[in-house]
C-alpha cells in the first residue's frame, strides 16, 4: 500500500549542487553564505537584519536574551506550541506562564495574555502557530502599551502574511526554523529577525562565544587580530552547507506556500459536507502558508480523534494529533497553570492532514474518503 506522509521536504539537485559547492569551497562552517543568507532571508520576510542560528530553539533563547528577560520574569507563552516555546523561557532562569489560544487560529488573543499577565510578566512570545498568523496588529499594540517584549515565534510561518506584509515584517524581533518539518528547510536551522541594529549585532556576538568579530572577519583580515570576548554566548552557529541548502530554498518559497494553499483550498471543498470536520481557515486580516493544516473534530463528526489517527493509519495515511500543549507533559507537571480550556480542545480534538509538495489530488480524495468512512458515512 501507497504511504501518504504527512510532510515531505521538498529537496531537489539544486540543493544537492549548492551543498557541493559550499563544501568544495573549502569554507564549511558560518562563512558568506551565511550572510548572503541571512540578508535575503531578512529582506524576504521584511526586516531589516537577520541572525542566522542553528535552530529555532537556540533562536528563542537568544532573543530572550536580547530583551532582557532573565531569573524572576514571567514569559507568557501559549501551551499549544511545540515545547521549544515554553522552554525558551526555562533557559534563562524566567518561569513560563501559559496563555489560552482562541479556537480559530490556535493563536494568544489580548485577551488570553491579560487574563494571565501579572506584575512580573516581562515578555510574551507570540506563535504564528502552524503558519496561521497570529493578530500582530492587536498584540504589538497591546504589548507596547503594558511595556512588554513582545516576540514572534514564526518557526512555521515563512511565507505568511498579516495585514498584507510578510510576518515578520514590523515585529521586535521573529524566530525562524528550517527544520523539516518546515515549509523550508536546512535540515537543521534557524534565524532571528530584527529592525534593531544593536540587538543584531549583539545576537551576532551571542551565537559566536561572546567574540567581538566573526572567525570569517578574523580570517579575511590581513592584520594579525586578537579578538575579545565580550560576555558569556554560545555555540549557535549555522553552516555553510546549511546556508547554501537554505538560499536554494528560499527561492522556492513562494512557489511552495502557493501550492500549500492551493491544496489547502482543496481540502476545504472536499471536507464542505463533512459534519464535524472543521478545517482551519485564514483570518480576516492574513493568509497562512498552511504549514500544518488541522482539522478540529467536533462531537457531530461521530468518531473520536484517536480512531480517526487509527483508521487513517491502517488507511496508509500519515496524519498526525493536532498541536500538543507543553503543560500536559511531564515536563511541566510541576508548573502552575490556569486552566486553558480551548488548548485542550484544540491538542485533543484535531489532527493535521497529510499536505507536501508531492501531495496528488487522488491523495486528498482518498485521505478525505477514509475520513468519511471513519466518520460512519
Ligand atoms: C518547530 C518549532 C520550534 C522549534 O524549531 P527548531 O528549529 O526545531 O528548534 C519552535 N517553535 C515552534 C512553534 C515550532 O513549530
Amino acid at each position: 500500500m501507497k504511504r501518504i506522509p504527512v510532510m515531505l521536504p521538498m529537496l531537489g539537485e539544486e540543493e544537492a549542487q549548492a551543498a557541493t559547492e559550499a563544501i568544495r569551497s573549502g569554507w564549511v562552517a558560518q562563512g558568506p553564505r551565511v550572510a548572503e543568507f541571512e540578508k535575503r532571508f531578512a529582506a524576504a520576510t521584511g526586516s531589516e537584519h537577520g541572525i542566522a542560528l542553528s535552530s529555532c530553539t537556540t533562536a528563542l533563547h537568544l532573543a530572550l536574551i536580547a530583551v532582557g528577560v532573565g531569573p524572576g520574569d514571567e514569559v507568557i507563552v501559549p501551551s499549544l506550541s511545540f515545547i521549544a516555546t515554553a522552554n525558551a523561557a526555562r533557559y534563562v532562569g524566567a518561569t513560563p506562564v501559559f496563555a489560552d489560544v482562541e479556537l480559530a487560529t490556535g493563536n494568544l488573543t489580548v485577551q488570553t495574555i491579560d487574563a494571565v499577565r501579572t506584575e512580573r510578566t516581562r515578555a510574551v512570545i507570540a506563535v504564528h502557530q502552524g503558519g496561521m498568523p497570529a493578530d500582530v496588529h492587536a498584540l504589538r499594540a497591546a504589548a507596547d502599551g503594558w511595556g512588554v517584549a513582545l516576540i514572534e515565534d514564526a518557526a512555521c510561518a515563512a511565507g505568511s502574511t498579516a495585514y498584507g506584509q510578510p510576518v515578520g515584517a514590523g515585529s521586535l524581533v521573529s524566530a525562524w526554523s528550517f527544520h523539516p518539518r518546515k515549509v523550508i528547510t536546512t535540515g537543521e536551522g534557524g534565524m532571528l529577525t530584527t529592525d534593531n541594529a544593536e540587538w543584531a549585532t549583539r545576537l551576532r556576538r551571542l551565537r559566536e562565544h561572546g567574540m567581538n568579530m566573526s572567525a570569517a572577519e578574523r580570517e579575511a583580515s590581513t592584520q594579525p587580530v586578537l579578538e575579545a570576548y565580550l560576555e558569556t554566548g554560545y555555540n549557535y552557529r549555522m553552516t555553510d552547507i546549511q546556508a547554501a541548502i537554505g538560499l536554494v530554498q528560499l527561492d522556492r518559497l513562494a512557489g511552495l506556500v502557493a501550492q500549500r494553499r492551493a491544496f489547502a483550498a482543496r481540502y476545504h471543498e472536499l471536507l464542505a459536507d463533512l459534519d464535524g470536520a472543521v478545517p482551519v481557515r485564514d483570518p480576516a486580516y492574513g493568509e497562512s502558508n498552511f504549514q500544518s493544516f488541522w482539522v478540529l473534530l467536533t462531537d457531530d463528526f461521530g468518531a473520536s480523534r484517536n480512531d480517526v489517527l487509527t483508521e487513517l493509519a491502517a488507511n496508509g495515511v500519515s496524519a498526525r494529533r493536532g498541536i500538543m500543549a507543553a503543560h500536559l507533559e511531564p515536563a511541566y507537571a510541576d508548573a502552575p497553570s490556569a486552566p486553558l480550556p480551548v488548548t485542550e480542545r484544540i491538542t485533543n480534538d484535531s489532527l493535521i492532514l497529510p499536505l507536501h509538495h508531492a501531495l496528488t489530488e487522488a491523495d486528498q480524495d482518498h485521505v478525505v474518503a477514509v475520513l468519511r468512512k471513519a466518520a460512519g458515512r
